[in-house]
This record gives structure tokens, C-alpha cells and sequence, in this order.
């Protein structure tokens, strides 16, 4: 083991250790701890040098193979036109094809793409699926578009990519800013510019879609759903069963409304919830459907308290809950706290904030490694996103192969082989926990690490 002292007592890199693994120095990267792909090769590399993972290993996952950036004009609905920046970033395909989200944000940058490439890579192999990591994305704000100009916008980004994608090479999804209806949009765009023999296979090209379009049941609610799983298989070992536990949730788009709503259906009471438009709390538990569902129509949180339309029973859905602050809601006591928005969210100062005994991560790296450390000292567990969060690009790949072999599931086959997934990877999570005494998330990429490490040693590097 060539594991350093500080990584074998928490498994956490300190910020001054961030960028000192001298695979940095080797491949040229910045230092600036505070950046997500350096600090996530820092999290790979630390977990690599705990299981001795080969250098030529190391050096390759440490960078992705392809980084495509491209501009690309558009023209809006006044008339004018405007360039946008998107990215497609390819980190890995020694598993199988490239196989990420897309993410339509204002603060999409390449450092970024490449870490949650990179985060795909260690999902993917941790869950053992025949996919490598890619991520992708477009520079905008899609809150302030037109339908019609998201349309052109993702139809002209597609066309900018088409030769770089493709159902058996590099197979993108939703993330943060794009759906189902962004990716029938994808499907149709590379299915109309391909060859006609080729086009029915040409929709394989992304998951995710609408279902009428080959998108598969439960594949909308996979990511919570995979979150809840996690949950149900770890957290009663710790005392903490599904029935009765205190949730709040940080982001209440497709993840974190979705593991509100499915953890409340499991018996769990939702307590807290907060967006980019505000925070709510409620004692007795906020209606989380009614809450999706006001989300979709409104955009997000704010205003439900009042403004959510009656219950079945009559009742005003937002009755009971009130507009919190940020702090107030970070302080809300719970015994889980999800993260489901978007990285390095949870910083010292959230993480001193935050009174819960547990928090899920739902979202990519939500918690900033000077942020992970307070959690540690405090005696906080963190389920790590790679194992959490990995339920969205698992019934990815049930889409994928539903669609290769012309068949639809059903739900239930869904949620079954799903559940299976995420059980057995908690489980090589726990292993890898107790055979090398680390924290969770070292093991996670450990587990991960371990497979993909395989796979290079049997394959080799051409030539
Ligand atoms: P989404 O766009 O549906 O929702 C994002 C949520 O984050 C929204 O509720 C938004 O209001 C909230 N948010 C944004 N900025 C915020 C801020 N400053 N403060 C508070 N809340 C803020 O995105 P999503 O698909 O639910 O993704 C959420 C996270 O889960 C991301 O990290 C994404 O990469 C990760 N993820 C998504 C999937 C998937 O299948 N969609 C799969 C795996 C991981």
C-alpha cells in the first residue's frame, strides 16, 4: 500500500494535500485546490494509491481521452443571432462506450465537464456497467429561453457534435437544464442526419428520452429512486430505518424531488426543501408531490406555502410550511440531509451548519473536500455520489439495451434489476470499507477502481 497517513485515517485529501500526488506534476495541472477536477483526480489518485492501481492506470484516468469544445451560432426569436460554447468531454471508454449527462447551465466550464466525466467513469465501473464516462454540456441559462430557441439551441449543439456521438461510441442523457423533451430533440436531430439504414438505431443514441420515443418506464425517476435505494440497503445498519426518518433536500429538480417523493412514499417524513428561488420547512412534513408538481408549473419552491393548489382532501397543500432562509434551512435538524442541486454546494460553512447524522449525495460532488473534512471531524457519514446517484445511468443502460434488442420492460423489471444494482454496489462499497479500513467514499472508488484496473490489465494498451 503506497496510501499516505492523512488518506488512511479519514480518507480525505487535506486542502494542502489537494494536487500534491505526483501524478499532478507528471501531466502539468494546475495547483488551485479549489478546483472540481483537480480535487476529484485528488480523490481518485488517493483511493488509487490504496489498492496500488498500475501507474500507466493512474496517468489515464487522471485525464480524459477527448475534449471537444464548440461554438456555435443560433438565432433567437427577435432575430438576432447569438454564439453559445458547448462541450463534450470523453474520459474514459475502457468499459464501453462514453456514456454521461448533458447539463444546459450559465456556469458550465471544461474543468468542470471533465470532472463529472470523470465522476461517470467511476459510476459506471463501480456499478458494473458496460459503459465508459463522458459529460457534456451548453453554456446558457435555459429558464431564460424560449421553447422554440431551446429547440434550435439543442438541435444546432447536436449538429455541432453529430460526428463525435453515436449509439455504440458516446451515448449522452439528461443532467442539470435538460429533460426527456431536450433529448427527443438530440434523437431526432442525429437520427435525420444519419444515414436512413441507419435510423431507427440512431435513437439509441441517447437515453433518457420520452417513452413513446424508446425512453424506458422509470428512467424519470431513477436517479431518486437509486438514492432511496442506497439508502434502504445502508442506513438501517446504521440505526436508521426508512420508516420515520427526518429528511431535508437541497434542489428540487428530477433528483431531488424524486428521492423526496419516493423516500416519503418508503415512510419517511421531507421536512426541509430549498432551490435557487428559496427555502421551505414543515414539521410535520411537506407534501412532496404536491411540491413536484408546483415546482414544474412555477419553476421552483417559492411561493407554495401559499399559492399550491388544494389536496384531494381540500386542503391547501402548502398549509404548515413556512419560507426558511438559507440558514435556517442548513440548520434543520434531520437524519438525512440530500444534496441534490449542484457541486461544491456544502463548504465549511454548511457543513458546521448542517445537524443531521447522515447526509445522501445526490447531486455530483456537492460536498468541497475542505467541507467533507468537517463532516469527518463531526461525525457526520456520507453516502458518496458515485454509488448514490448511479440509479440515473443505470436504467440508462436498461434504455440502451431495451432499445438494442427492440424489447420494453416492464416498471416492475425496472425497480427489480435497479434495486439489484445499487444493492450490490453498496455492498462492494461496504467490502471495500471494512477490507481496507477507509471511509465511504474512498471505498467507493476503490470498488470502482478495482474493476476498471481489471479490465486494463486483461485488455492491455495497444500497441
Ligand atoms: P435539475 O435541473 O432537474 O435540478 C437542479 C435543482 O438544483 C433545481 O431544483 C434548482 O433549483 C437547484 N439549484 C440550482 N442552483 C441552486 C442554488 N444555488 N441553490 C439551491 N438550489 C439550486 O437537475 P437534476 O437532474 O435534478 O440534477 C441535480 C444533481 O444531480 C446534479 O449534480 C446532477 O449532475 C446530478 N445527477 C443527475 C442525474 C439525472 O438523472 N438527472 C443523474 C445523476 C446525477
Amino acid at each position: 500500500m503506497t496510501t499516505t497517513a492523512t488518506e488512511s485515517v479519514t480518507g480525505i485529501p487535506a486542502a494542502e494535500q489537494i494536487g500534491r500526488d505526483p501524478v499532478f506534476d507528471e501531466l502539468g495541472f494546475p495547483k488551485d485546490p479549489n478546483n472540481l477536477f483537480t480535487q476529484t483526480v485528488g480523490t481518485m489518485l488517493e483511493a488509487a494509491n490504496v489498492i496500488d492501481v498500475m501507474h500507466r492506470v493512474k496517468i489515464i484516468l487522471a485525464q480524459p481521452k477527448n475534449e471537444l469544445m464548440v461554438h456555435f451560432p443560433v438565432r433567437m426569436d427577435d432575430g438576432h443571432h447569438k454564439l453559445f460554447k458547448g462541450y463534450r468531454v470523453q474520459h474514459n471508454n475502457a468499459l464501453g462506450p462514453y456514456k454521461g449527462g448533458l447539463r444546459f447551465h450559465p456556469d458550465v466550464h471544461l474543468d468542470d465537464v471533465k470532472a463529472l466525466a470523470l465522476l461517470m467513469t467511476m459510476k459506471c465501473s463501480l456499478v458494473r456497467i458496460p459503459f465508459g464516462g463522458g459529460k457534456g454540456g451548453v453554456k446558457c441559462d435555459p429558464r431564460a429561453l424560449s421553447v422554440s430557441e431551446l429547440e434550435r439551441v439543442t438541435r444546432r449543439f447536436t449538429a455541432a457534435i453529430a460526428n463525435d456521438i453515436g449509439p455504440d461510441y458516446d451515448i449522452p442523457a439528461p443532467d442539470v437544464g435538460t429533460n426527456a423533451q431536450v433529448m427527443a430533440w438530440i434523437a431526432d436531430t442525429f437520427q435525420m442526419s444519419s444515414s436512413e439504414r441507419h435510423a431507427t438505431d440512431g435513437m439509441r443514441v441517447v437515453t433518457g428520452k420520452p417513452v413513446e420515443i424508446g425512453g424506458s418506464l422509470g428512467r424519470e425517476k431513477a436517479t431518486g429512486q437509486g438514492v432511496a435505494d442506497v439508502m434502504a440497503e445502508m442506513l438501517p445498519q446504521l440505526g436508521l430505518p426508512i420508516e420515520g426518518m427526518r429528511i431535508s433536500v437541497l434542489g428540487y429538480g428530477n433528483v431531488g424531488s424524486w428521492a423526496a417523493r419516493i423516500l416519503q412514499n418508503m415512510g419517511a417524513t421531507v421536512v426541509g426543501a430549498m432551490d435557487h428561488t428559496g427555502g421551505l420547512r414543515n414539521d410535520t412534513g411537506l407534501d412532496t408531490h404536491a411540491l413536484a408538481e408546483y415546482c414544474a408549473r412555477h419553476g421552483g419552491i417559492a411561493g407554495f406555502e401559499k399559492q399550491a393548489p388544494k389536496t384531494e382532501s381540500g386542503q391547501q397543500a402548502g398549509r404548515g410550511a413556512t419560507p426558511i432562509s438559507e440558514d435556517e434551512f442548513y440548520e434543520t435538524p434531520v437524519d438525512v440531509f440530500i444534496p441534490a442541486a449542484l457541486e461544491q454546494m456544502i463548504q465549511e460553512k454548511q457543513s458546521r451548519q448542517l445537524k443531521c447524522r447522515v447526509v445522501a449525495e445526490a447531486a455530483n460532488a456537492p460536498i468541497t473536500p475542505a467541507g467533507d473534512r468537517i463532516l469527518l471531524e463531526r461525525g457526520i457519514e456520507v453516502l458518496p455520489a458515485i454509488l448514490c446517484n448511479a440509479g440515473g445511468v443505470t436504467v440508462s443502460y436498461f434504455e440502451w439495451v431495451q432499445n438494442k434488442s427492440c424489447v420494453s420492460w416492464d416498471e416492475e423489471t425496472v425497480d427489480r434489476e435497479l434495486n439489484r444494482h445499487m444493492c450490490m454496489a453498496a455492498r462492494r462499497t461496504l467490502l471495500a470499507k471494512q477490507q481496507y479500513e477507509c471511509g465511504l467514499r474512498t471505498a467507493a472508488y476503490i470498488a470502482a477502481l478495482e474493476h476498471v484496473s481489471k479490465v486494463y490489465k486483461v485488455r492491455g494498451i495497444f500497441p
